[in-house]
């Protein structure tokens, strides 16, 4: 067992003898809250982009392959309470959080028809050696709480061929360089003339989306593409 999944599984055994708290403020939830209390809920810094047809999302993706719809839950400061939902569900064994979070945010987009004609949820693929050791893969969490909630099927389409270093202290241009060549897709038939919601968990740069974008665009020009993650990150 590695140390995540060991910490995981102490984590849900807390969560038996201690009752759900918020994973922003920590303060104990009350029945009909799930994850996030209803004060935090209020206070999320929302992005409420997705109605914009070039948005921050867009504009961070902007390259050679068309995007349709992008979405956003919330926007991500570094020293923010709310960075911290992301970190425990990608870092501390909790992926059930991004699996919630993403139904609770696939209820705020379908009320603006954003799923309306989506035919499949894709979601950024992680290396296999890095998924054994992390234990699961946060974006196919977001991808089966957005399908849980619209009946869009989840596609398992994309794939990652070989591990690439940590993206987090490169820039712009560097991450994009780092991410090519990693990403391929399977079965491409399944994709022509769908329109593909491709999911991740952050856009920092939007290198590692725009990649998979890439990827898919090019295995598939027939296919449609958007896009959506739980946090964006912004400078405050
Ligand atoms: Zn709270």
């Amino acid at each position: 067992m590695g140390f995540g999944a060991l910490k995981g599984w102490f984590n849900d055994l807390l969560r038996i003898v201690y009752p759900d708290v918020c994973e922003v403020c920590g303060s104990s939830l009350v029945r009909g809250e799930e994850v996030i209390c209803l004060k935090c809920d209020m206070n999320m810094p929302r992005t409420r982009v997705h109605n914009d047809s070039f948005n921050i999302i867009h504009e961070r993706l902007a390259g050679k392959t068309p995007i349709e719809r992008a979405a956003g839950y919330f926007y991500y400061y570094r020293e923010s309470d709310y960075a911290s939902i992301i970190h425990n569900a990608k870092y501390n064994g909790r992926p059930i959080i991004a699996r919630k979070l993403a139904m609770r945010f696939a209820g705020e987009l379908m009320a603006d028809n954003f799923f309306d004609g989506i035919d499949i949820i894709l979601y950024v693929p992680m290396f296999f050696l890095k998924k054994i050791k992390r234990g699961y893969n946060q974006s196919e969490y977001i991808a089966n709480g957005l399908s849980q909630a619209t009946n869009i099927p989840v596609g398992h389409n994309l794939i990652s061929k070989r591990s690439h270093s940590s993206q987090t202290k490169k820039n712009s241009y560097r991450r994009w360089l780092n991410a090519q060549g990693v990403y391929d897709v399977i079965n491409p038939e399944g994709l022509e003339n769908k329109h593909v919601l491709i999911v991740d968990d952050v856009i920092t740069t939007g290198a590692t989306l725009l990649t998979c974008c890439d990827v898919v665009h090019k295995a598939v020009p027939s296919a449609t593409i958007s896009v959506l993650s739980l946090a964006v990150t912004r400078l405050r």
